[in-house]
């Protein structure tokens, strides 16, 4: 039997958790990350009778700069709500309120870049505004199932990819570069532990040059970027073997177990009839006016790749810059606010940027505009540092004491004398000091020039880092030369 090549066909569903203040439909706190349980909560969004829904603009806004930011041709002035039916004790109305065959946003894509340089474009089904449910969970110590409200009513997104990708790893791209969006926009905090970000994927295959699609398998359950790719790819080999071997691919709705890394079968998968979904009859049609929506997308800013193009193009930065640059919305402003204060070459400030700012951001947990050590602060210690008036690592030092004090580095330069010593008679005293009292690296350094690297370092040592590196090579080769 000859081997058949077989072509990975996998489209995703996703549902986002909005970053808003408060639930879709009620005045509930959204985020109850840590809270108790049950502590969120009100008549609306736990289903008392008699309680009415009123809709948040700011989902509605979130929705429509989302949408266009995934090139949505279809934002509709007019979108509806839909009930979904179904039983579930996590459900306390016995229905989810949902955007059916009307939703907010249809027919946009999104452009994935590819690790080989290639990028690729994802058609967007559609996106739709909706709530999410509670939680429940087994306690084995009671025999019992609990169940915590708190996520009833937590705005969502769900968005529908066309089954586009080609491979788990696309997959694994296309949800880096998505969380990338959402949190540039600040439409959601996109962070997976907290399942703001989940992920259903369908999977199916076919012989390698055909087109058509065959029935597929879901993935439901998956909430990290590693696990989608784990389960895809477990998927996709299960099946290639089935056909190999001759057999169907059912479509089954899978689990994916962190655990184990293995894929179980769930229920038989509800058809759209079961729901018995109509219209929302507790809210009016979602009306987004031309004058609202504009408004709304005045807000939409330069997008991540379109952001990287031009940081490579009127920066003339590396890509491998620019990509690092563009990761957060936050660190791209520091960046090209340094780099205009700086006015010198921008790689300098990109190099600053890359290394003690990044790491800045990450031990204080901190966004870069969020910062005490501003691009301001930056753009003028790199400038000290190109003038030659300190060192790179006295430089380095001032960073925390700038962000501590909040005095400007020029200050703290000169209130503290810490001015680079460039002075020949200064660093050759240095120099001679050092060599009198290291004899057996005098003696060794003969046989081994490479140490004269130690001799620099115990110079800038002495000088407490503020000794001029290159000129106290030059003063140590001359004085160990004799
Ligand atoms: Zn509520
Ligand atoms: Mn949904």
């Amino acid at each position: 039997m000859s081997a058949i090549a077989y072509e990975p066909v996998v489209g995703l569903e996703i549902h986002i958790q909005l970053n808003t203040q408060s639930k879709v439909f009620c005045a509930c706190p959204a985020d109850s990350w840590g809270a108790p349980p049950n502590t969120h909560i009100c008549p609306v969004c736990t289903g008392q009778p008699g309680a009415l829904p009123v809709l948040n603009r700011a989902v509605v806004e979130k929705a429509v700069l989302l949408a266009a930011a995934v090139h949505c041709q279809e934002i509709q002035a007019r979108s509806f709500f839909d009930r979904k039916n179904y039983f579930y004790p996590d459900l306390p109305k016995g229905y989810q309120i949902t955007q059916y065959d009307q939703p907010i946003g249809r027919r946009g894509w999104f452009e994935v870049p590819l690790p080989d340089g290639q990028t690729r474009r994802l058609t967007i089904h559609k996106m739709h505004m909706e709530e999410d449910a509670g939680k429940t969970k087994n306690d084995p110590a009671r025999g019992a199932r609990l169940i915590d409200m708190n996520r009833c009513g937590v705005p969502l997104i769900e968005m529908v990819t066309a089954p586009g990708l080609r491979s788990a790893g696309e997959a694994a791209q296309f949800l880096i570069r998505l969380r990338q969006l959402l949190r540039w926009l600040d439409v959601s905090d996109a962070n997976m532990e907290r399942a703001h970000l989940r992920c259903d994927a369908n999977v199916s295959i076919r012989a390698a040059g055909t087109t058509g699609l065959n029935p597929k398998t879901e993935i439901k359950n998956v909430n990290s970027i590693e696990a989608v790719r784990d389960a895809i790819e477990t998927e996709l080999g299960r099946q290639a073997r089935e056909v190999s071997a001759g057999r169907r691919v059912e479509a089954w709705t899978l689990e994916w177990d962190e655990d184990s890394q293995t894929l179980h079968k769930m229920r038989s998968k509800e058809t759209e009839a079961d729901y018995r979904y109509f219209r929302e009859p507790d809210l009016l049609p979602v009306e987004v006016a031309d004058a609202w929506r504009e408004a709304i997308l005045q807000r939409l800013p330069e997008l991540p790749l379109e952001r990287r193009a031009r940081f490579i193009e009127a920066y003339r930065l590396p890509a491998y810059d620019a990509t690092i640059l563009t990761e957060e919305r936050s660190l791209s402003d520091y960046f090209e606010a340094a780099s205009a204060a700086f006015g010198g070459e921008p790689k300098i400030i990109a190099n600053w940027v890359q290394n003690e700012i990044l790491r800045l951001t990450k031990e204080q947990n901190s966004p870069a505009g969020g910062l005490a050590f501003t691009a301001a602060h930056l753009a003028e210690l790199v400038g000290l540092v190109e003038d030659k008036v300190i060192t790179r690592q006295t430089a380095v030092g001032l960073i925390s004491q700038v962000a501590e004090s909040g005095r400007a580095p020029r200050a703290l330069v000169e209130a503290q004398g810490l001015a680079q010593i460039s002075s020949d008679d200064a660093l050759r005293a240095l120099a001679r000091e050092v060599i009198a009292e290291s004899p057996e690296q005098v003696q060794a350094y003969r046989a081994k020039p490479a140490l004269l690297n130690w001799f620099v370092g115990q110079v800038m040592r002495k000088s407490k880092g503020k000794a001029n590196a290159p000129l106290a090579e030059k003063i140590l080769t001359d004085l160990l030369a004799e």
